[in-house]
């Protein structure tokens, strides 16, 4: 989890790849069921088409469904997932049905100052000030209930984004190490 402009996405292919997991974005999974206008895809449009989250229906089986790819197997990074408790209750039962749970929730934390600054070096139309703004307290609005949710078990892993893409990564790597070794989560699952 993180904010928009956090390094989110980079991140994650560096961890996918560096552990050998899948990397499962609910993002990139509505995206291409929107380019091959299945049923779900025709559904999910006009939301993303408005910038609202899709029916949690729709997402909550598209992930159940990834999860029977064989490269799910190794294990998998979750990206844009959940989004809301219903989700969050809702990957509790799928994952439970498959005889596994969570190892980790990493969050992402980057000031809202560094943010603005990232977001508005992009330079994209859509990043003037006042929409960054209204971005990251949609996005606080959203994940707080996810991360107390989280905390209270224990699982989140609170990651300083501030720096160079290398020192985010290492600072990830060596808080999964001290949860247990890549090698251990295979075996788990
Ligand atoms: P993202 O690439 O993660 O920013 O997602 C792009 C769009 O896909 C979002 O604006 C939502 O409309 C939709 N989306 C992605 N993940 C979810 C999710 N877990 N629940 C509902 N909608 C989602």
């Amino acid at each position: 989890m993180g904010p928009p402009g956090a390094g989110k996405g980079t991140q994650a292919r560096r961890l996918v790849q560096h552990l050998g997991i899948a990397h499962l974005s609910t993002g990139d999974i509505l995206r291409q069921a929107v380019r091959e206008q299945t049923d779900a895809g025709r559904m999910a449009q006009r939301y993303m088409a408005g910038g609202q989250l899709v029916p949690s229906t729709i997402v909550v089986e598209m992930v159940d469904e990834r999860l029977n790819q064989p490269d799910c197997a190794a294990g998998i990074l979750l990206d844009g997932f959940p989004r809301s408790l219903g989700q969050a209750q809702a990957l509790d039962g799928i994952l439970a049905r498959r005889g596994t749970a969570l190892d980790a929730v990493l969050e992402l934390q980057v000031s809202d100052a560094e943010v603005t600054r990232r977001l508005t070096l992009r330079g994209r139309e859509d990043d003037r000030d006042r929409v960054i703004a209204r971005r990251l307290e949609s996005y606080q609005g959203e994940m707080r209930p996810l991360l107390d949710y989280y905390h209270a078990r224990g699982l989140v892993e609170t990651i300083d984004g501030s720096g160079s893409e290398d020192q985010v990564f290492d600072r990830i790597q060596a808080a999964l190490e001290r949860r247990g070794g890549a090698e251990e989560r295979k075996r788990a699952w």
